[in-house]
């Protein structure tokens, strides 16, 4: 899960949130339609000129990229998919789906709604740039319009690439999927394929840097690693949620616990099960119910010469719904959990009762296992 996101603001129900790198990502763009762009184009304007434009363009840009994203967030809602977030990223942006779509139909609708909405954006700019320039208007005013225009068609453009997840590989995955009726396979082909593009797309910036385009070069290498750590992401998260689907903490965690009476000594605790169990934690029991669990960092707060009278009681950590699970939680869930909290190990209780432990490092094993045998 992303971290470094900032949320700029809200509108129609969704979050609209930037990846920090867009902070890199503006100054880029502004900084290469200035220098680059526009006095290559209108060699007669002054560089502060320049520079408004630039600021123009950038924010035209983000505009744009924001009323696509809302053209996919539209779709989903309209088919009864969650979107809580509009993530900006380099080029476009991610509407944030809870749940995959249920049908291809919907998929493809979803993904086709952005390019088609970026195609009618460069229509407009450059209808606008037509009108101005009939009318005289003034250069700086036309020469942003026409970048605008020509950067929704190249927005249209990239995001149709067969890059899952760009909507053309999310179209792409579409078709496959409505021709095998397998979103799994589809998935994974998509991935294929966009992974080769990305690789291919990172070749051509290195190239162009070779060839002395500096700024060009960085762009395609720029791309084409977000492509790349996209894709294999994308069907990453699918597996394990496909993985983990339907089931609950009962399939994965260890059974039966070695529990601890509440008035257990410290120095009992060490000798008796400590140094009897390859177990890190041992959740704590009154009169056979769970009251908390105590590891060997509750422990070692306790000075030695204090450990033969102190109870694990006293220092355990009590139970709460940040460190324990009920046995029917679903997976999901805990791995939610698990990531919100920073805990990676849980109590397992059902009706007041420790019934088990699970433990982050099982579910890990469990999921490399399952890539292991998908290769
Ligand atoms: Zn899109």
């Amino acid at each position: 899960m992303p971290k470094n996101n900032i949320t700029l603001f809200r509108l129609f129900g969704f979050n609209v949130r930037i990846d920090s790198s867009w902070i890199i990502i503006l100054f880029l763009v502004i900084w290469s339609l200035a220098e680059g762009f526009f006095p290559a184009r209108f060699a007669e304007l002054g560089g502060q000129t320049y520079w408004m434009m630039a600021i123009a363009g950038a924010i035209g840009l983000f505009a744009s990229i924001i009323i696509h994203e809302f053209s996919h967030a539209f779709i989903a809602r309209k088919y009864g998919l969650k979107i809580q977030n509009i993530t900006l990223f380099v080029f476009g942006g991610v509407a944030e789906m809870k749940e995959e779509p249920h049908s291809p139909k919907v998929e493809f609708l979803m993904a086709i709604a952005g390019p088609i909405a970026s195609l009618l954006l460069w229509v407009l700019f450059n209808t606008l740039h037509r009108i101005g320039s009939a009318m005289e208007a003034p250069l700086p005013i036309t020469g942003v319009l026409g970048y605008l225009g020509m950067i929704n068609l190249l927005l249209a453009i990239f995001n149709m690439l067969p890059a899952f997840p760009t909507d053309g590989g999310r179209v792409l995955r579409a078709f496959l999927w409505w021709r095998k009726k397998d979103i799994r396979w589809a998935t994974q082909m998509a991935s294929r394929i966009s992974l080769f593009f990305a690789v291919s797309i990172i070749f051509i910036g290195f190239v162009n840097m070779i060839a002395n385009n500096i700024i060009g070069g960085i762009w395609w290498i720029l791309i084409g690693s977000f492509l790349f750590s996209a894709a294999h992401a994308s069907y990453h998260s699918l597996l394990i949620k496909q993985s983990f689907e339907g089931k609950t903490v009962r399939h994965f965690m260890n059974p039966s616990p070695v529990t601890v009476p509440y008035d257990t000594t410290l120095e009992a605790l060490i000798e008796n099960y400590l140094s009897h169990y390859p177990h890190k934690m041992f959740p704590v029991t009154k009169e056979d119910d769970i009251v908390g669990m105590i590891t060997l960092k509750e422990i070692k707060t306790v000075p030695d010469e204090d450990r033969k009278h102190r109870l694990a009681g006293d220092v355990m950590q009590p139970k709460d719904t940040n460190n324990s699970v009920s046995i029917d939680t679903a997976v999901d869930d805990v791995l939610v959990k698990m990531n919100t909290t920073g805990a990676s190990r849980l109590l397992v209780t059902e009706k007041n009762k420790a019934v088990g432990i699970i433990t982050l490092k099982d579910l890990i094993e469990f999921i490399a296992l399952k890539m292991e045998l998908e290769e």
